[in-house]
């Protein structure tokens, strides 16, 4: 127990159980080979067909990456209008969108697609994500070099006549039988799957829908949704699916820690917060406490919500005004580690085991690393913060997040761990239960279609198999289980 250095895992597992390759120079992006020093091996294995098609997947994206001489060939036929198809090389442009939860959680499930779909996966320009991660693929890049021809991608959105519903709306597609000369494949085609997206673009998730857009060669995706359990849905990757991952509840935890390394300068932020508040205490509990109310807070529901939750659950010690007479040689110390927009809650709770001795007669300690009181979504050391807690929280023992949120999903997946979530309150009122534990690791899908593409009608797709469920925290969610 305690912080590191725990080299005898650390050498065994710095590949991550061959998630990761040995390829990379360490110096450029310390934390991909360090992690393993700070978290306790994961008692989830990668399947071998899994780390096989990772292989695959990297040798394609150096085959068809940036500046390679198929890539130049392609983006040629893009900015001439002549694209001539059956390329060897198809791809999937990420759009940065949505808060940086959203982010890690959209860019993990387009990866999955692009396995599925063997396409290759860019991530635009705008954002910061370059800052925040490294190139999580060998010897290429994966970010849209700045002079790709549609430079129009990032303005994108619902109405765009480019996505995929509106041209199915417009009928652009009519009579398009198999193999239909008549109809005009587009090189490329704007996927709209954000949580505001239509009927006809949740046709995305079909498979005669598949099947017609395997042929264009760019696909551009806007989303913020980790829209992974919906793919378990479709027949037509049922059976990869199970090969990549016979655990299914392990895909966001195995394609997290494959692709989000942070970067050096994220890399600090967590090393010397975990080093200084974390490493030496005996164990850790992570807090998540994210508050959707338009005013800053703090809530007394909300604290009296977590008070709630850690007494039923056992997660704290209770507390006592007296002094403990038979204090024993050795003490155990607990560092629990509190991430919110606010610091209002971890003072309250430091204070809690200040003023009183915890009855077990452990030592607690309390810290926040930021309170930056609101979302901002552009700001550089913002978004360097957030993305060190995330990481931060994912390096404890235990967790409790917060209902509805993308920042404590990341968290659980990169950690493994199943938290007790706290219920969205409703009136400012403390809900009852206070949380929950969840069923598995994985994160919500909170925009999920509720079709039955072969009937063509409405079903609740939370009830077709039993590994996709309702969310805990979501009632119309999906997750896997
Ligand atoms: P979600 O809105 O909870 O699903 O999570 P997102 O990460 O998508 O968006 C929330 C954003 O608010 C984060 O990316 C941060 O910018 C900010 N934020 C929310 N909670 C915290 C927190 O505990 N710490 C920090 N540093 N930022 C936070």
């Amino acid at each position: 127990e305690g912080g590191p250095p725990k080299s005898s895992n650390a050498s065994k597992d710095k590949l991550l159980g061959g998630l990761l390759i040995d390829e990379f120079d360490e110096s450029s992006c310390l934390s991909r080979y360090q992690s393993a020093m700070f978290r306790k091996v994961s008692p989830h294995i990668p399947s071998p067909y899994l780390l096989k098609r990772l292989r695959r997947y990297e040798a394609l994206h150096k085959k068809c990456g940036p500046g390679t001489e198929l890539y130049n060939k392609i983006v040629d036929q893009l900015k001439s209008g002549q694209y001539v198809g059956n390329a060897e090389c198809n791809y999937i442009v990420y759009i940065s969108y949505s808060g940086l939860g959203n982010r890690i959680l959209t860019l993990a499930s387009t990866f999955l697609y692009s396995l599925l779909t063997d396409r290759v996966l860019l991530v635009d320009h705008g954002g910061d994500l370059a800052d925040l991660f490294c190139e999580p693929f060998p010897e290429t890049s994966w970010l849209l070099p700045l002079d790709f021809p549609v430079n129009q991608f990032s303005s994108f959105e619902k109405e765009s006549p480019e996505s995929y519903g509106n041209m199915l709306k417009n009928n652009v597609f009519a009579n398009s039988g198999d193999g239909d000369p008549k109809v005009k494949i587009p090189p490329y085609i704007y996927l709209h799957l954000a949580h505001d997206y239509g009927d006809h673009d949740k046709l995305f998730f079909c498979d005669e829908d598949q099947l017609l857009l395997q042929k264009i060669p760019w696909l551009v995706l806007r989303s913020d949704n980790y829209f992974v359990p919906s793919l378990f849905l479709m027949p037509e990757y049922e059976e990869e699916l199970h090969r990549l991952f016979p655990q299914r509840d392990t895909v966001f935890h195995h394609l997290g820690r494959y692709l989000f390394h942070p970067t050096n300068s994220v890399w600090g932020l967590v090393k010397r917060y975990y080093l200084a508040y974390m490493a030496k205490a005996d164990e850790r509990v992570g807090i998540q406490i994210r508050v959707f109310e338009m005013e800053p807070g703090p809530f007394q529901h909300v604290f009296d919500q977590l008070l709630a939750c850690v007494q039923k659950e056992k997660l704290l010690p209770d507390v006592t005004p007296e002094e403990p007479v038979n204090q024993t040689a050795y003490i155990r110390s607990k560092a629990i580690l509190v991430t919110s927009l606010n610091s209002g809650y971890s003072e309250k709770l430091r204070n809690m085991y200040w003023e009183n001795s915890a009855t077990n007669g452990e030592i607690i300690s309390v810290n926040q690393p930021s309170n930056e009181e609101s979302q901002q979504t552009q700001k550089q050391m913002h978004n360097r913060k957030a993305w060190a807690e995330m990481y931060l929280l994912s390096l404890t023992d235990s967790l409790i997040t917060s209902a509805w949120s993308t920042f404590g999903y990341v968290a659980q997946g990169l950690a493994g761990l199943k938290p007790w979530i706290l219920f969205k309150p409703e009136n400012r009122t403390v809900p009852d239960p206070a949380c929950r534990r969840v069923m598995s690791m994985e994160p919500c899908f909170h925009a999920p279609p509720f079709y039955d593409c072969k009937a063509k009608r409405g079903v609740d797709t939370g009830a077709l198999v039993p590994y996709v469920r309702h969310c805990e925290d979501m009632s119309w969610g999906l997750k896997l289980v």
